[in-house]
């Protein structure tokens, strides 16, 4: 069912763009690539170019001020290089658009500058500067996959890094106008492909344009053979002539005839959205869509942030599968993700700290594993790096007997203050309520409170955690509660700290506020949310097994590390069966059965029927213990399906999280009643 996603290229960082800065006759310097031996852009009149070429080629300022429609206008760039294009496309939104249209940015790039040589390519353009240093602030780290960047209130840009072609075929979004860059065909034939042109026509929106300054054949005929029609246009400059175009009738979607059950539902209303449960999955989505222009009601029984998101600090952290898997790549974009919406969010840190993760290997076993992650995976070390016990004891400021991986961009965060801020976002509006039952009204759906009234919604988007099956619409979702205990140590003055978050079995974050957080119990299908000294005891003992000097220095300053000295709280996490968090459309369980019963006989004969939902009813759950990681992530693309954008991850990993996958394993399985 996601068989798709062995068709990812793999998890590892990208070399960064190779080039040196030349002076040019005016005497200035610009970029220049030594890797292809073609220049980024000309100092002199690059500015001029991109606009002669990109924007005016393209008609966006005339289709800036007309745009009405309730999603983004979508840009795709082959080869993001400096960003000048984008930035110019986007001051050109900004002056043509009306005020409610949103920009969504989508561009490609195999070999992303790094973070100096982008600021100081922009720095020729003072103009842009505000523009540029939104984006040089959220530059993403050279990992392969989608990034996704939130350039100001109204303008969205995701980075697909890695190759052209690869990206596009993992696109899922389709495309209203088109910057043809990439350096010149001759110099950069691997990228001009015919398989370019195929994608370019498979991700278009009807009517979608491009633009490109180079009249190279291979272009021409590639162009046409998918089904654009171009014609020269006078190009910039010295450059006699230069392509523009369009395509009537963009290619079908052929990756759906595969996978027919997890094709997105019909784009419907969305001015009013229910979003139900107001923990960290909820509270990011009710954000996000009220970021989009959605009046967002945010329901919860209790006040924002209870349950597994209730407590005062948690964990930003991840766990990484030795051999790579779509799990893995979820996580660790979502890591990635969290880092940059958080600097974005709360700049000043009020909410949460950078301060990086310590993963211990504590056993031969673990140590195993991330010897192998690391030789499968060479990502970043400003990503994750191994570092001995020498190393782990100096970053996190105590002595430590274990080796492990270290990630940098981790760290810690306040998720209860967290989501009382998220449900502040304008547009969000807070309702203390239970929801009883969902009905599907002509247009929407009608939602029966606790306290006997009904609310009207658009769409709604369930996010209970444990309880997120509840609902008659949901109860075939495979949801397991776990009960998880954290313990609280307030320490005294001048009490040994700890610098880093650490992990092993559980985990421990630096004090915050003189309380040391530590734990968490793991039960699963324990539902009950006492607070036991038991579970004090085995958080105790497994803080004592990880960090024993840091114990023994706590002891040692007079601090009691006893059951009874320690508070706690308790709640319910849920987990899926293959721990994965849930974020997608709610399957009509009824109706996969009837259309896919046959592929118990048969898994190769797939139906054409695309799947079946009960239309704009969305869910967000099953994030565990790692939700500080995932579900912001799962907010934008829940937001991103409902608004009808592009998504912030490739399509086999948005079909990973699809809440009908486990259904349809089962269907293809003969297990037509294992809902759990
Ligand atoms: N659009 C850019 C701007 O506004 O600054 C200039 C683009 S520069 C001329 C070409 C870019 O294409 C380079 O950054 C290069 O690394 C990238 N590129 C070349 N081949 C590529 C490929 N196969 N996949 C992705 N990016 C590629």
């Amino acid at each position: 069912m996601t068989a798709a996603a062995d068709a990812l290229p793999p998890l590892s960082g990208l070399e960064n763009a190779r080039l040196e800065w030349r002076r040019e006759d005016n005497g200035e310097e610009a970029p220049h690539s030594t890797a292809f031996d073609d220049v980024y852009f000309s100092r002199h009149d690059g500015r001029a170019e991109t606009e002669h070429v990109f924007i005016a080629a393209n008609r966006l300022p005339e289709r800036f001020a007309g745009w009405q429609a309730s999603r983004p206008f979508v840009i795709g760039e082959t080869g993001f290089g400096t960003g000048l294009n984008m930035l110019c496309a986007w001051a050109c939104f900004d002056a043509h658009a009306p005020p409610v249209a949103r920009l969504h940015l989508v561009s490609t790039e195999k070999f992303p500058l790094q973070r100096d040589d982008l600021a100081r390519a922009l720095s020729a353009w003072p103009d842009l500067a505000a523009r540029a240093a939104r984006l040089v602030a959220q530059w993403p780290e050279p990992v392969a996959g989608v990034h996704r960047l939130w350039l100001d209130a109204r303008v969205t840009l995701d980075l697909h890094l890695g190759d052209t072609v690869e990206r596009l075929a993992l696109l899922d979004g389709r495309v209203d106008a088109w910057f043809l860059d990439g350096f010149a065909p001759a110099k950069n034939p691997e990228m001009w492909r015919p398989e370019l042109f195929e994608a370019l026509a498979a991700r278009s929106r009807p009517g979608a344009t491009l633009a490109t300054f180079t009249c190279a054949g291979v272009v021409k005929r590639g162009l046409a053979a998918a089904g654009f029609r171009w014609r020269k246009v006078p190009g910039f400059g010295r450059k006699r002539e230069m392509l523009t175009g369009e395509i009537a009738e963009p290619a079908a979607d052929r990756r759906r005839e595969r996978t027919p059950w997890f094709s997105p539902p019909a784009p419907r209303r969305a001015h009013h959205v229910a979003v139900i449960g107001a923990g960290i999955a909820g509270a990011s989505t009710a954000a996000a869509l009220a970021r989009r222009g959605v009046t967002v009601t945010l329901i919860d029984r209790e006040g924002p942030g209870s349950g597994g998101s209730g407590n005062a600090q948690g964990a930003l952290y991840v766990k990484l599968a030795a051999d790579t898997n779509p799990q893995s790549r979820v996580y660790l974009v979502g890591l990635l993700h969290s880092r940059r919406w958080l600097e974005t969010l709360d700049p000043a840190r009020e909410l949460w700290a950078p301060c990086g993760v310590l993963q211990l290997a504590t056993s031969e076993k673990e140590r195993g594993r991330q010897a192998r992650f690391l030789a499968h995976h060479p990502l970043p070390e400003d990503v994750v790096r191994g570092v001995t016990a020498d190393e782990a004891s100096r970053l996190a400021g105590t002595p430590i007997a274990h080796g492990g991986l270290e990630y940098p961009q981790a760290g810690w965060v306040r998720p209860a203050a967290l989501c009382a801020r998220l449900s502040e976002t304008p547009g969000v509006g807070f309702r203390q309520a239970e929801v009883e039952s969902l009905e599907a009204r002509q247009d929407g759906w009608r939602l029966s409170l606790g306290d006997g009234s009904m609310l009207d919604a658009d769409q709604v988007v369930i996010a209970t955690a444990a309880l997120a099956n509840r609902f008659a619409q949901t109860a075939r979702l495979p949801l397991q509660p776990v009960r998880g205990q954290v313990s609280r140590l307030t320490l005294p003055p001048g009490a040994p700290g700890l610098e880093r978050v650490v992990c092993a079995g559980g985990y421990v974050s630096p004090a915050l506020d003189g309380v040391l957080t530590f734990g968490a119990t793991f039960a699963p299908r324990e539902a009950d949310t006492g607070v036991r000294a038991a579970d004090h005891a085995a958080n105790l003992a497994e803080l004592e097994g990880t960090l024993p000097a840091f114990v023994g220095a706590l002891r040692k300053a007079g601090v009691e590390l006893a059951p009874a000295s320690l508070e706690g709280r308790t709640a319910v996490r849920a987990a899926s069966p293959d721990k994965s968090p849930y974020a997608g459309p709610v399957p009509d369980a009824e109706a996969w059965q009837a259309d896919y019963a046959g592929l118990a006989r048969d898994a190769t004969r797939v139906p054409e029927t695309p799947g079946k939902h009960h239309g704009g009813l969305w869910i967000s759950a099953a994030h565990g213990s790692r939700g500080l990681a995932s579900a912001p992530l799962c907010a934008e693309l829940l937001a991103s399906q409902i608004c009808d954008e592009p998504l912030p991850l490739e399509q086999p990993l948005a079909d990973h999280l699809h809440p009908g996958r486990r259904l349809i394993r089962d269907l293809i399985r003969g297990r037509h009643e294992s809902a759990s």
